[in-house]
């Protein structure tokens, strides 16, 4: 049997194990969760002939999903209440280290569960949808940025211990995997253990991510840089990230993340 015929039937056999797996745990709405079709046929814009595709998504929450599409500051890509002002709150006081960065989707309703549910409840199926979107919302934001590089926010090696997982990397390899662009997921680390930022104050958040980062292999890091999140809230970490990583002699430090909580300023 030559090499070919092999990889062709363990692709069949992965094929079939991926089929039976979803006759037995049908694929779920990351939103809603009702079940989803394993395949629907499709006919791609522009295009005569039609394909199947499997949905991410229902058609429901699809038409509902609360995208970042308001007005929002020009440096953090955080919405803003006020659409006359150019940048945010946060990004009017403090010193930014990264450059520009973007948010996909609102942090609220079906979309904060969705994230919650992935995070807490190891439903890691659901990543697949979010670098999708992530792919699609960002393209000209890439264009201008250019990334050699895409970093995910490190998770300290106890908490992944905890989790199991590791969902900034997980969505970092996949958005890498959507844009062909290439991926570190060891290169930088987190080197202490932090306590959570939510319920800190400004300058409790910056002192709790003080030398939390540290790059292994600075060596292999250079030019424009793209930082992966799954919250942005107030930025206090993608400056540190941003910290990190312009001391190791590589930028501008620009990020993406699925959702931007809302502080209303
Ligand atoms: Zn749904
Ligand atoms: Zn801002």
């Amino acid at each position: 049997m030559s090499k070919s015929d092999k990889r062709a039937i363990i692709r069949t056999l992965r094929t079939a194990a991926d089929l039976g797996l979803s006759l037995i745990y049908p694929p779920r709405c990351p939103l809603c969760e009702t079940v989803l079709p394993i395949a629907r046929r499709i006919r791609p814009e522009g295009q005569e002939r039609s394909c199947w595709e499997r949905p991410l998504i229902c058609d429901d929450c699809r038409g509902k999903l609360p995208y970042n599409s308001g007005a929002v500051c020009l440096r953090c890509g955080t919405c803003i209440a006020d659409e006359r002002e150019e940048y945010c709150r946060v990004c009017l006081l403090r010193e930014r280290l990264f450059r520009q960065g973007m948010s996909v989707f609102l942090y609220q309703g079906k979309m904060r569960d969705s994230l919650m549910r992935m995070k807490f409840h190891n439903h890691r199926e659901y990543i697949p949808f979010y670098a999708d979107e992530m792919k699609r919302a960002s393209e000209a934001f890439l264009r201008r940025a250019q990334p050699s590089v895409i970093i995910p926010v490190p998770m300290h090696e106890r908490k992944r211990r905890e989790r199991g997982f590791d969902q900034c990397a997980l969505l970092a390899r996949r958005f890498s995997e959507c844009s062909g662009i290439p991926v570190q997921t060891d290169n930088v680390v987190r080197v202490r253990y932090t306590k959570p930022q939510k319920g800190l104050n400004a300058q409790e958040r910056r002192n709790n991510l003080k030398n939390a980062f540290s790059v292994r292999r600075p060596q292999e890091l250079s030019g424009p840089v793209l930082v992966i999140d799954d919250i942005y809230t107030t930025g206090t970490t993608m400056d540190a990230m941003a910290s990190v990583l312009l001391e190791n002699g590589c930028g501008p430090v620009f990020f993406l993340t699925l959702c931007c909580a809302r502080i209303m300023q």
